[in-house]
Order: structure tokens, then C-alpha cells, then sequence
């Protein structure tokens, strides 16, 4: 499932790619999306229709197309890649693979394709990108916008554990279960802790969320399955992840087995003896 480090280091690969591309009118497969709601065909091609892409930028975990023509805005595409979502700059003469949903070319002998497997991804268009509900409400961007203090008095205004706490992308946007179980073992705070009494070690807590988003992306993202940048390329933060996945390996700290909890139908991993409740 993709998470900031992965959507970013997608949007670090597609922008120079799609800078000042042309974009031609927009095929679509036919099947729904995400909740089996298709994606407004029409609207996508009335918002980018004689169009050239002018940015490409992350909020979230979402992927923002910015769109111009004869040099005004005209508002863009949002993509959520949601767990098996794949967006990619390929030849137009390539096969289209199974699972492709939305096709643009490019120009140049290129197209731009969003190929989801799973369909819990979706793509949507507005006239101005960051009014669309779907990017209201969100928390602070852990890279650009976290710090302590705000982390400290959001922490103790909550009833939740830290691990759903970090999850809740009203807190904080962009986490999701790995960077989250990785986070709170570099902070040394175990997941069930209540988040009241964490707010002590908010500090702490933001320099490991930062630390492990920052290897994610230096290492272009965590493959565990289907997730690749625009160029088709997996991450190599896999090596990288000190809990999460490593269920009864040793601690790489302390050497206890790392323990692995099921909640809800997702997996925490964490070392029972460095994480301090
Ligand atoms: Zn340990």
C-alpha cells in the first residue's frame, strides 16, 4: 500500500516526465473504481482537454496534476493510488497491460496510464485542485509541516492509542501502517500507549517520523507487492524496515524477537522490549 515516501518519490519520477506535456483526450476501460464508482470521464476530459501539465505535486498521500492553457490555470487531475494503484509515462506502442483504467497521451510517441488491479484507487478533476472535499480536513504534512508542539497538544486532546493516532490522516497525513510501526519503534514508544501520554515525547516521535519518511523516499519507496514509480521501478526500502514484516527476527537493538499483533486485520510489529509503553 502506498504511503508519503512512495506517492512522493511517484511524484519526483512522473514531473519531469510530465512538465509542459501535451495532453491528448483521455481513454478510460469502461470499469468503476474506487467504492464501484466510475471516474467522471466527462469532467477529466473538459479540465484537461487542450491542455499542457504545468506541475506535479504530492498532498498526502495524493497525487495532484496541475494543468494550464495559454499560461492560466485550468484546475487538474487528483489520483489516489489507493493499495495497488500504479500511474506510468510508457511508450504509446506498448501492450497496455490488464488492469489498465485511464490512458492520456502525451505526445511524443508517449502516454501517461493509471493501471490499478484492485481498483481501491481513484482519479478525480477539478477546476481548482486543492478546493475538492476530497483534500479537506487532512492533518499536517509530516515532511513540510509537523512539529512538536502542535503534535504535543493534538496528542493530548486524544482518546486513542499512538499507533491509531499516527493512522488517523486527520492527525497526520500520509502515514499508514508501515511507516507508522517503523516510527514508533525508532521513537521507542510502544503502539498501544495512549496518545495523552505520548504528548512527552512528541519530539521525539517527530524526528522518527521524519527520519523513516526521509530513508523511504532516499531509498524510492517500500515494495512489498505491486508498488512501482512512473518509470516501473520497485523501492529498495524493504531492506531498510527495522520491524515492520520481521516478525521473530532479533531486535536490532536489544536482540528480542520482534513481535508481530493483529488489530482489527492489521499488523503491528514491534519490539516489546525497546517500545515503552
Ligand atoms: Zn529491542
Amino acid at each position: 500500500v502506498p504511503e508519503l515516501p512512495e506517492v512522493e518519490t511517484v511524484v519526483r519520477s512522473l514531473r519531469p516526465k510530465l512538465r509542459a506535456a501535451k495532453l491528448g483526450p483521455v481513454w478510460w476501460s469502461g470499469l468503476p473504481l474506487h467504492l464501484l464508482r466510475p471516474p467522471d470521464v466527462k469532467a477529466i476530459q473538459r479540465i484537461c482537454a487542450g491542455t499542457r501539465v504545468s506541475d506535479v505535486r504530492r498532498r498526502a498521500k495524493y497525487i495532484l496534476i496541475d494543468v494550464e492553457a495559454r499560461g492560466r490555470s485550468r484546475g487538474g487531475v487528483v489520483v489516489h493510488l489507493g493499495m495497488t494503484g500504479q500511474l506510468r509515462v510508457v511508450p504509446a506502442d506498448a501492450p497496455r497491460v490488464a488492469h489498465t483504467h485511464l490512458v492520456w497521451p502525451l505526445g511524443g510517441g508517449r502516454e501517461l496510464r493509471f493501471v490499478d488491479p484492485r481498483r481501491f484507487g481513484w482519479v478525480m478533476a477539478g477546476d481548482v485542485l486543492d478546493e475538492l472535499p476530497e483534500l479537506q480536513g487532512l492533518g499536517p504534512d509530516p515532511l513540510e509541516q509537523l512539529d512538536a508542539p502542535a503534535l504535543a497538544a493534538s496528542l493530548a486532546a486524544s482518546r486513542a492509542p499512538i499507533k491509531a493516532f499516527l493512522l488517523d490522516q486527520r492527525r497526520v497525513a500520509g502515514l499508514g501502517n508501515i511507516y507508522v510501526s517503523e516510527a514508533l519503534f525508532r521513537a521507542g514508544v510502544h503502539p498501544v500507549t495512549p496518545a495523552r501520554r505520548a504528548r512527552k515525547r512528541a519530539a521525539a516521535l517527530v524526528e522518527a517520523i521524519r527520519a523513516v519518511l526521509e530513508q523511504g523516499i532516499n531509498n524510492r519507496g517500500t515494495t512489498l507487492r505491486d508498488y512501482v514509480d512512473a518509470d516501473g521501478m520497485t523501492g529498495g526500502n524493504s531492506s531498510a524496515l527495522q520491524v515492520y514484516g520481521r516478525e521473530g527476527e532479533p531486535c536490532v537493538a536489544c536482540a528480542a524477537p520482534i513481535v508481530r499483533r493483529v488489530d482489527a486485520g492489521r499488523s503491528t510489529f514491534f519490539c516489546a522490549r525497546c517500545q515503552r509503553r
